[in-house]
């Protein structure tokens, strides 16, 4: 089926176009067929009901005439007078009617046959009996008024029963003219009741095309609304995170399928996204790397001079707030004959496995920094002086009880010292050095503390 919601904005709107539409051509269709059923009974009513009342009314007006006319003859006649006048007229009369009947019987058959009538074929077809019905009485009358007039005079049952035979068609004659009366009514009643259904449909068919229209307008809009909001809230995720510099969350691209051009908007913006949180973490990995290298030693992975500037200054600012802190200061001994003995790059292995040992005891946040050559300085936050000799005496003893296959065994010497409170970097650096100078003095693989 038709996937509506799911479908393409083009598809949307081509589809509300369809359905306003069709209820557009149901609403034409509709009216074309009300019009012409209104058309028809109005042709109806036009070319048979008018033109056959207007022959009956006269047939009406002549039957009347001949009723009269005998009435009038019977009277003269009974005074003596010789009526011969008369005598022609009622046959012309007679005549009239007749001619006015075949009239009346081609008007309706021939409406029969050109599909003129197409209401109530058999209300028309009892009339079109009853004007038969009609003709046939109307010949028995003129054969009855014959007899009377070659009589000249005759007995008073033949008058009454010729008074008898006028009389019927009399009453025939109205009762057709009721018959066409009511279809003519009729027509007009069925004429009024389409006229007011096809109000009421047309009414209602438009008001649906329009409200439908309507509410398919509205939540294509509602649609297309909350899809730009979808899209914009987007594009703000990302600008607060490209400002705050938190990661961007990558949009699963893959899974979606664009279905019309805001779809595809979507889309790009999702590429865009992804492609852009993956040079953000490119950079971060770039970033990082060069922090390492600012801030690290290459060959033994502790900090470099740099960091130690960075620190130091740190911690003087904090140790100002009574935080104390302590130095040691780490030179290996006799480290020339290690490159000398067992060459340079043994050296280097011997500073990597010092380094890992020191860093090995060194816990965060006290750190290990390589001066340069073989110096080392230990900085050991929120630590005194004797907790800071302890550890370096466990480091001397660590190193110099040391031993790994391929390097050979090495000593360091130690100056410890704790900073005092307002001194410089330069004044505490001092302190520590002599104390380490004091180490090689007295004959190195041991440390000298000075407060
Ligand atoms: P002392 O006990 O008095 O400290 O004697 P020492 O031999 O250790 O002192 P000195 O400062 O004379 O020697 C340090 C040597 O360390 C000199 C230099 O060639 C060597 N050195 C400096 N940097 C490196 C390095 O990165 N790798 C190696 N293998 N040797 C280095
Ligand atoms: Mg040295
Ligand atoms: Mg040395």
């Amino acid at each position: 089926m038709f996937d509506w919601v799911n479908a393409s904005l083009n598809r949307k709107i081509g589809s509300i176009l369809a359905v306003s539409l069709s209820f557009l051509l149901i609403v034409i269709g509709y009216s074309i067929y009300q019009i012409r059923m209104i058309n028809d009974e109005l042709k109806e009513v036009a070319h048979v009901d008018i033109p056959l009342t207007e022959v009956i009314t006269q047939v009406e007006m002549l039957q009347l005439q001949q009723h009269l006319s005998v009435e009038r003859y019977r009277l003269l006649m009974q005074k003596g007078h010789n009526e011969k006048n008369s005598i022609e007229s009622f046959f012309d009369r007679h005549q009239a009617i007749s001619r006015l009947l075949d009239r009346a019987t081609l008007l309706v058959t021939s409406s029969f046959e050109n599909d003129t009538i197409q209401f109530k074929p058999a209300e028309y077809q009892l009339i079109l009996d009853e004007i038969k019905a009609f003709s046939d009485i109307n010949n028995n009358f003129k054969v009855q008024l014959k007899a009377l007039l070659i009589n000249g005079s005759l007995p008073d049952e033949m008058w009454e029963h010729l008074e008898s035979t006028a009389s019927t068609l009399d009453k025939n004659i109205v009762i057709i003219l009721e018959q066409i009366s009511q279809l003519t009514k009729e027509s007009t009643q069925y004429t009024e009741e389409h006229q007011r259904g096809f109000m009421l449909i047309e009414t209602s068919l438009g008001i649906c095309a329009l409200i439908l229209s309507s509410l398919l307008a509205v939540y294509v809009l509602h649609v297309i609304r909350s899809r730009i909001r979808n899209i914009h809230l987007q594009v703000e995720r990302l600008h607060t995170s490209l400002e705050q510099g938190v990661p961007i969350i990558r949009p699963d691209e893959d899974s979606f399928k664009p279905s019309d051009e805001l779809g595809e908007l979507e889309l790009d913006l999702k590429k865009m996204i992804s492609r852009l949180s993956d040079e953000m973490d490119t950079r971060k990995e770039v970033e990082q790397q060069l922090i390492i290298l600012a801030t690290k030693d290459k060959l033994t992975d502790t900090y470099n001079r740099h960091k130690w500037s960075e620190q130091i200054q740190l911690l003087i600012g904090l140790s100002d707030q009574n935080t104390p802190f302590s130095v040691i200061s780490l030179d290996v001994d006799h480290f020339k004959k290690v490159n000398d003995n067992y060459g340079h790059q043994v050296g280097d292995k011997v500073l990597q496995q010092l380094a890992n040992l020191l860093q090995k005891d060194i816990v965060k946040p006290d750190m290990v920094f390589r001066m340069g050559g073989e110096e080392f300085l230990l900085l050991l936050t929120k630590q005194g002086l004797t907790t800071a000799a302890e550890i370096a005496e466990r480091l001397r003893h660590e190193i110099e009880t040391f031993q790994t296959l391929g390097l050979p065994k090495f000593t360091v010497s130690m100056g410890v010292t704790e900073y005092r409170a307002g001194e410089t970097e330069n004044q505490l650096m001092t302190r520590a050095d002599e104390a380490l100078y004091k180490s090689k003095e007295n004959g190195r693989n041991r440390i000298t503390t000075m407060p």
